[in-house]
């Protein structure tokens, strides 16, 4: 499989799961002039792309050696599993780094307490929940400045 005309930068990005998260981080990288292969089970998941989404949108399951040895995974400099499966996304996380030795690997996790666990293994994880209650924290700190005023 050829990939795509290169980008102006040399990463090759690969999104396992294109929900909503998965979609909107896709778009995001595109547009930063990401190369970007996005993979997911169902291909109705791709609406979500924007029509300016200038990578690829492959239907594959992440968790299948031959779906992610087609997207090139060796190649990869970042793989982001954003499945809304926990187990799903640290599955393919431990696939890029110790089969493929990707450098950076991501996963989304619903269950912030086996956060640190993963932590502990070595992968990055992005922790939805954590996430926005730091920012609700946050907000409610600001109004509370403000109302100080
Ligand atoms: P969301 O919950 O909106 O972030 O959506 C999660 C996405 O992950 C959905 O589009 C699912 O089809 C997709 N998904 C779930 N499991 C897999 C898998 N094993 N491989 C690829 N995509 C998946």
């Amino acid at each position: 499989m050829k990939l795509f005309e290169k980008k102006k930068t040399d990463e090759y990005i690969i999104i396992i799961g294109c929900g909503r998260l998965g979609a909107n981080l896709a778009n995001t990288l595109s547009a930063n002039n990401g190369n970007v292969l996005i993979m997911d089970k169902t291909k109705h998941a791709f609406r979500r792309l924007s029509q300016d989404f200038g990578g690829l949108a492959v239907v594959g399951d992440g968790i299948d050696l031959d779906a992610v040895q087609n997207a090139q995974i060796e190649k990869a400099s970042a793989v982001i599993a954003v499945t809304n499966d926990d187990n799903t996304n640290i599955m393919i996380a431990q696939l890029a780094r110790d089969m493929y030795h990707v450098n950076r690997v991501i996963a989304r996790l619903y269950d912030p307490e086996r956060e640190s666990v993963y932590r502990d293994l070595g992968i990055d994880t992005i922790c939805p929940a954590v996430l926005s209650a730091k920012e609700a924290d946050k907000l409610l700190g600001k109004c509370t400045e403000e109302e100080s005023k």
